[in-house]
């Protein structure tokens, strides 16, 4: 039987290798990490993240042919496969601070698997890493493998958080880039033959490696500059009177750009596009590329940009002061369906308004107060430009509770920043009476009927919409 280890058990590694051992009966899926309390979880009925569907996957085969275990080592030397999914965050520190992808888990990672290794082995990239990392990794492979064969392969992911579950069933691609020699070609053949299992063999696109390293990359910044672009769109909108919903309805309905990833917001979030943007900034500033380099740095700036001006509508709205005002914050996960509040945007609004004294009552249906209370208290990265957004919190400041109607009970005003399904269908009415007036609506994600609340009795500014009369 053969056997797959996959090292990192995080929102990636532990729906991925689920998903593998629910479609191969054949083949038994350790996933291992070096934090217990995350393996603990991911055994309990208590899955240490939320996603959609995960929890059946998990149920269906864990302990048939799914194991999560802190014995990383064992299930590393047992393995034929190796798929590596630990972090790869922006570098804090030293050369590339700010931009590089930190790649320390990565390489303590692959001096582990040459050091345990007894067997030849397929090592995957599964987390994205910059172009050309595998020619590293070999590096420190075939150093200390003794005789031992290890084939690379590059496997990006390319799933959605709040949507994990269904990308990975039925992914519109799944890439694998590998070197172009014999034993290259046969480890792409073996993982092609995994994935088989249950994607169409049309769905299975493979190249060359430092193609398929740089292709997510690439998708993750093309993604991120859609945002971008019709969030910059939105601020003209704003400006002009024209509504960025039907500017984008119109647009999207070109068969050339499309309908999706098309709306308006305060801003994206996430663990993967500001990094991997920076990561490709930097790449393409070693390059000697820095036009380059200038052009994507655009896309993070239009994001800061599009945080800040939130910012400033709620506090300009508001008499030009939010000092001591009672602000409900409704949604604080980087988007619905998901409790990961990584690169939140919600975290740079939450900071903005903390900084001119609000005081904020925090909803997420799925997000803990642990979480939001550390989130704001963390300091952030400055960038090339200063960001002024370093606050440390001041629990006065901020109260975290769980339920909407107390979160706006009292409030000046409410900003929703998540797009929680919940928040279209809230009792407007009396939330409205609960709240100080002129009660204030901001909704940073669209997701309200401005109409209706405006007739309720809100002011209500909505991204890219023309502003209450
Ligand atoms: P994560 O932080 O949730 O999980 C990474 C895990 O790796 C952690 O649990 C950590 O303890 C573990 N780890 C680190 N070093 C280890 C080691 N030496 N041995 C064992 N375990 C170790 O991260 P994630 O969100 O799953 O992302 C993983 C990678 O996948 C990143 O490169 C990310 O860019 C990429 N990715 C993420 C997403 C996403 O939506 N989160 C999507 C596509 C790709």
């Amino acid at each position: 039987m053969m056997k797959i280890c996959c090292i990192g058990a995080g929102y990636v590694g532990g729906p991925t290798m689920a998903m593998i051992a629910l479609n191969c009966h054949d083949i038994d899926v350790a996933v291992v990490d070096i934090a217990a309390p995350r393996i603990n979880a991911w055994n309990s009925s208590n899955l240490p993240i939320f996603e959609p569907g995960l929890d059946d996957v998990v149920k269906a085969c864990r302990g048939r042919n799914l194991f999560f275990s802190t014995d990383v080592e064992k299930h590393v030397a047992e393995a034929d496969i190796v798929f590596v999914s630990v972090n790869t965050p922006t570098k804090l520190r030293g050369l590339g601070a700010g931009k590089a992808a930190d790649l320390t888990y990565w390489e303590s990672a692959a001096r582990m698997i040459a050091d345990v290794s007894t067997t030849d082995k397929i090592v995957v990239e599964k987390s994205t890493v910059p172009v050309k990392t595998a020619e590293a990794i070999e590096k420190i492979l075939n150093h200390n493998s003794n005789g031992i064969q290890f084939q690379i392969l590059s496997n990006p992911e390319f799933l959605a958080e709040g949507t994990a579950i269904e990308d990975l069933m039925k992914p519109d691609r799944v890439l694998i880039g590998g070197r172009e020699t014999p034993d290259g070609k046969k480890a792409i053949e073996t993982l092609k033959d995994v994935y088989a299992h249950w994607v169409p063999a049309d769905r299975i696109i493979t190249m060359n490696l430092w193609s398929a390293e740089l292709s997510k990359l690439a998708a993750n910044a093309l993604l991120a500059q859609r945002i971008s672009s019709v969030n910059a769109m939105s601020a003209l909108c704003e400006a002009t009177g024209a509504d960025v919903s039907e500017v984008a309805y119109a647009v999207g309905k070109d068969s050339r750009i499309g309908p999706r990833f098309l709306n308006a917001s305060v801003g994206y979030g996430g663990s993967c596009f500001q990094k991997d943007i920076l990561n490709l900034v930097y790449i393409c500033e070693c390059n000697g590329l820095t036009e380059v380099a200038n052009y994507w740095k655009q896309v993070v700036q239009i994001n800061d940009y599009q945080k800040a001006r939130f910012v400033k509508r709620v506090v300009s709205s508001m008499f030009n002061t939010v000092s001591g005002k009672k602000i409900a914050i409704l949604g604080f996960a980087f988007k619905k369906d998901t409790g990961d509040t990584r690169e939140t945007a919600a975290m740079d609004v939450c900071r903005g308004l903390i900084g001119d004294k609000a005081q904020l009552s925090i909803y997420d249906p799925q997000v803990t107060r642990e979480q939001i209370l550390r989130d704001l208290a963390v300091d952030k990265l400055d960038w090339d430009h200063p960001r002024h957004l370093q606050q440390s919190l001041n629990s006065k400041h901020v109260s975290v509770v769980s339920d909407p109607y107390e979160a706006t009970k009292g409030a000046h005003g409410v900003c929703i920043l998540t797009e929680w399904d919940e928040f279209k269908t809230l009792e407007y009415e009396r939330i409205y009476k609960s709240m100080q007036k002129p009660a204030f609506v901001f909704d940073g994600r669209n997701v309200i009927d401005v109409n209706e609340l405006r007739k309720i009795g809100f002011i209500v500014y909505s991204v890219g919409k023309p502003l209450d009369p």
